[in-house]
């Protein structure tokens, strides 16, 4: 057989109409008739209805050939309206590479099955179109970033300190003093900021979370950015330039594989800045509510609901959120933090502009019952000219959530991991 073989994708194409082409890929359905046998094949680019006839000298390979069986098949391209992608090939040659025993997934089996052969699931259309709208996510914020004039820059995943929450660290044996996975970036971030002054990273996290939801998982990759002399306002307004980058960028890039997915983009396509902002004040009274409740996902997706887009909720009671983050000096009892709310989802991420004065950060600790000795590099940072800053951290599967319209955070990695469920 020839060596030269061409993409799935390529061949469907008016173009190709009574070519000789050579494919490889895997049996993705089949159907036997008395006379014919029609096998769709799939390759990472498409599908292509392949059909055999009875005289044909691929016909014993054919009757052999099973469902995920891999092959290499060379045949003349037609254009076949009733084909599931609108071209056929009439195959000539047959070559089974490597025969699959009966496959385990058929229809109509309990997401619980599927996760235990997600080795194998990994193949489903569904999952082959996330995963690549994944992976141009991943390659827009690198090139928004890049674009902006920030330097990529990583802090250590071992760490000491608890940034977001004592409760959901991930201890690590084998050294001589307590150590924990990272949850973020940013404290090792603020530190980066005063050489480099724009960063960011993509990078996981690892939370220890109990409850089981829609949309957390233990470890999970976030985009974090932190940036001097930026203050609050420039945070949201470059938060919301990032992710309207990213949603050009995928409706760009990733059309064939939102028709897949049976995602209509149309709020995508108009979606603008600037987005929604509310505050924590003003989103209680939509609720309901009293000055000091947590709001829960489903009022998160509330809110965006009411006001028909994604939601800058700021100025949180300065305990709900963490230590660093700076009180608003017109409302000391707020600070100046921000989650973003998208459509179907609730947060996606979080930032703030951070604490500047020693003083104040001190103070901060100990309203928090945090011990200083315990930050000591860290407010090393406050003494040798500290500058105004804020940075954020965008959770990347709940952006990819909102992006691909899964309902599941374990719809958009290729292997979740949970407290609950570690293989495959
Ligand atoms: P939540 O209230 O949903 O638990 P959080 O307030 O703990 O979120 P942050 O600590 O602000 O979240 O983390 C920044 C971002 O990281 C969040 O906005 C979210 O997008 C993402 N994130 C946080 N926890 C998880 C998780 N367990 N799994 C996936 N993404 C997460
Ligand atoms: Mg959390």
């Amino acid at each position: 057989m020839a060596a030269e073989f061409s993409s799935i994708e390529s061949v469907l194409d008016d173009k190709q109409a009574g070519k000789l082409v050579h494919i490889r890929g895997w049996v993705h359905r089949k159907r036997d008739q008395k006379e014919l046998i029609f096998l769709v094949i799939r390759d990472s680019t498409d599908l292509i209805q392949a059909v055999i006839k009875k005289d044909s000298k691929a016909w014993k390979d054919a009757e052999k050939i099973t469902i995920e069986s891999s092959c290499e098949l060379s045949g003349k391209i037609k254009k076949e309206e009733r084909a599931p992608t609108g071209y056929e090939l009439q195959v000539d040659d047959l070559k089974i590479i490597g025969l699959a025993e009966r496959f385990p997934i058929t229809k109509d089996l309990s997401e619980e099955f599927l996760r235990d052969v997600r080795h194998l699931w990994l193949r489903s259309r569904k999952l082959t179109q996330v995963l690549r709208v994944r992976s141009e996510v991943f390659r827009a914020i690198h090139d928004f970033y890049h674009k902006e004039g920030f330097t990529e820059y990583q802090s250590p995943i071992f760490t000491t300190q608890a940034c977001e929450g004592g409760s959901t660290l991930f201890e690590v044996k084998g050294f001589d003093r307590k150590v924990y996975l990272s949850q973020s970036w940013q404290l090792h971030a603020e530190a980066g900021i005063f050489a480099l002054e724009k960063i960011y990273t993509v990078a996981p996290m690892f939370r220890a979370e109990k409850s089981r939801t829609t949309r957390h998982l233990a470890e999970a990759w976030l985009a974090e950015s932190e940036a001097a002399w930026l203050d609050f306002d420039g945070l949201l307004k470059q938060e919301e330039e990032l992710i309207i980058y990213v949603v050009q960028h995928v409706l760009k890039t990733c059309k064939k594989e939102f028709k897949e997915l049976s995602r209509d983009t149309k709020d995508l396509e108009s979606l603008k800045a600037p987005f929604a902002r509310l505050k924590y004040a003003d989103a209680l009274k939509k609720l309901g509510k009293k000055w000091g409740y947590d709001l829960t996902d489903k009022d998160e997706r509330e809110l965006v609901a009411q006001l028909g887009k994604p939601i800058f909720l700021t100025h949180f009671p300065r305990d709900m959120k963490a230590f660093y983050m700076k009180p608003d000096p017109k409302e000391p009892k707020t600070v100046l933090g921000a989650d973003l709310l998208a459509p179907g989802i609730g947060e996606i991420s979080g930032g703030s502009e951070r604490i500047v004065d020693e003083k104040e950060l001190q103070k901060s600790l100990k309203i928090f019952k945090l011990k200083e000795e315990d930050y000591g590099w860290y407010m090393d940072l406050r003494k040798f000219g500290s500058v105004p800053h804020s940075g954020m951290g965008l959770g990347i599967e709940r952006l990819v959530m909102w992006l691909t319209g899964m309902p599941h955070i374990m719809d958009v990695v290729s292997f979740p991991r949970t407290l609950y469920r570690l293989s495959p």
